[in-house]
């Protein structure tokens, strides 16, 4: 066999769209395939907010971006909705997109050997390249890859809108598209890709059960012969605070003491206390219940009357802003609360904060808790998804283990798992190996980027 050629589709990629952990994932993964030897070019939709000249730009040194261009479906500034909702013509716009690729492959002469979906966006290729695309010569070698980022978010449309993908009524049924009277187009993709992963091994399990598989537990579990988890990496070009130009201070395992600079400078700006002996737990997140706001907000007044400071960002639901606004209001010496998307503040906070919180109800797989890592600041997880696969419980007497986590989804089990870190915390010595032990983790894309390499080897094979 020759040099695999790989495809990657995604509704989003860095840095020229994004509006979650997706476009991370399609700005990163090919850069590291390429410097493993595949061939490997990614394809996305113009949006109006992408201003490169020409059909196609590159990543890195030379990964080609192919753009799908639209001026009706895809001039627009945002990428699936406005405040207004989600965008009417979606289902218009991502068949739009799906079949785009079909035809800028062929324009271009390029016949991956398989073609990566992602998220219900791009779920319509392998049902195309099976219906519509299933004698043409051009893709008779041609596999398809789908990755489950998210599973609530499936892509349904009405039922009247099932003409407009342009394939038969028949398809329209209970084991492909149709789901409770809706078109599903993750389920169809679920259906007829050669290989589906998620992004995280325990999320794969998870998605089998009724208590995370969003209805597709059935469909997902037929299929598990061809499912696996695949943890996402993370860019150490980004996130890394030896070279991180945003933080206050540089630094690493060998000058570790500059962290507290970033702690004091942090405390300072956020308005809190200066002293590094208080405990600082940070927060970065979508305000959503996917993220455990709930739990947090049944127990956030017994947290700050503890002995601890408390700093948040995040935007979201907003009975999550109402909320926060009042704790701000209420605990004003011990938190610190931004509800707004700010790129360099959250930098600033990785750094100088002692601990990150994350109480996922679920987690495909969780990017917070990995970039804590390389900061050396401790996290506290639920065991769910991908925060299952990265974080052990640390236990003080032998020292093993990466942070504080708790399973059952109940707020006294989370107050516990807080409790534990800031008792932890007192003890400076051992706080400090268990940080710099963290920091010194490898959380790459090379190790991810191997594993797909092997699921791309494996559609490959499929007839
Ligand atoms: P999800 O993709 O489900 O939102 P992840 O943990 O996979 O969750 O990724 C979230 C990413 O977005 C992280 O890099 C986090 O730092 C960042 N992020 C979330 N909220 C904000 C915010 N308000 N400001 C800046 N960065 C944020």
């Amino acid at each position: 066999m020759g040099k695999l050629k790989v495809l990657l589709a995604s509704s989003e990629v860095v840095p020229f769209a994004k509006t979650g952990g997706l476009a991370d994932v399609a700005g990163a993964l090919p850069l590291v395939l390429e410097a493993l030897g595949v061939d490997v070019r990614v394809i996305m939709p113009r949006y109006g907010s992408i201003k490169a000249v020409g059909e196609s730009a590159a990543i890195g040194k030379n990964v080609k971006v192919y753009f799908a261009a639209s001026d009706e479906y895809f001039s627009r500034p945002e990428l699936y909705g406005d405040k207004f909702g989600d965008y009417k013509d979606n289902l218009d716009r991502f068949t739009f997109f799906s079949k785009a690729i079909f035809n800028i492959l062929k324009k271009d002469n390029f016949k991956p050997d398989v073609i990566h979906c992602n998220d219900w966006q791009t779920a319509l290729v392998p049902v195309y390249l099976n219906t519509l695309y299933k004698y043409d010569p051009f893709f008779s070698k041609t596999k398809t890859v789908f990755t489950i980022h998210n599973l609530a978010y499936q892509g349904l449309f009405p039922k009247e809108e099932f003409p407009k993908i342009g394939l038969d009524w028949s398809l329209f049924n209970m084991h492909l598209f149709e789901f409770y009277g809706k078109v599903n187009l993750m389920k169809a993709g679920i259906v007829y890709a050669d290989m589906i992963n998620t992004v995280s091994p325990t999320y794969a399990e998870e998605i089998q059960t009724k208590e995370f598989g969003c209805g597709l537990e059935g469909v997902i579990a037929e299929r598990r012969d061809r499912l696996v988890g695949i943890l996402n990496g993370i860019d150490y070009k980004i996130w890394n605070p030896a070279f991180d130009n945003k933080i206050f201070k540089k630094y690493s395992i060998n000058n570790f003491a500059d962290k507290y600079t970033d702690k004091a400078r942090l405390q300072e700006e956020a308005g809190l206390k200066v002293n590094s002996r208080i405990p600082l737990i940070g927060v970065i997140s979508r305000l959503a219940d996917q993220k455990g706001f709930d739990l947090v907000a049944d127990i956030i007044d017994k947290v700050l009357a503890m002995d601890l400071q408390f700093i948040l960002l995040g935007t979201g639901e907003h009975k999550y802003h109402v909320l926060f606004e009042k704790i701000q209001k209420t605990y004003s010496k011990n938190a610190a609360i931004y509800l707004k998307f700010d790129a360099i503040l959250a930098q600033k906070i990785y750094a100088g904060s002692d601990m990150f919180l994350m109480p996922s109800r679920y987690e495909p797989c969780g990017l917070g808790q990995l970039i804590s890592f390389k900061y050396g600041t401790v996290p506290i997880v639920r065991q769910t998804g991908g925060l299952k696969d990265s974080v052990d419980e640390f236990d003080p007497s032998t020292g093993e283990g990466s942070g504080f986590t708790f399973t059952s989804y109940e707020s006294g089990r989370l107050l516990a798992a807080i409790k534990k870190a800031v008792s932890a915390y007192g003890n400076k010595n051992a706080w400090e190996a268990l940080t710099k032990k963290i920091m010194g983790y490898d959380y790459s894309w090379k190790r991810s980027a191997e594993d797909y390499v092997d699921l791309y080897e494996r559609a490959r094979e499929q007839s």
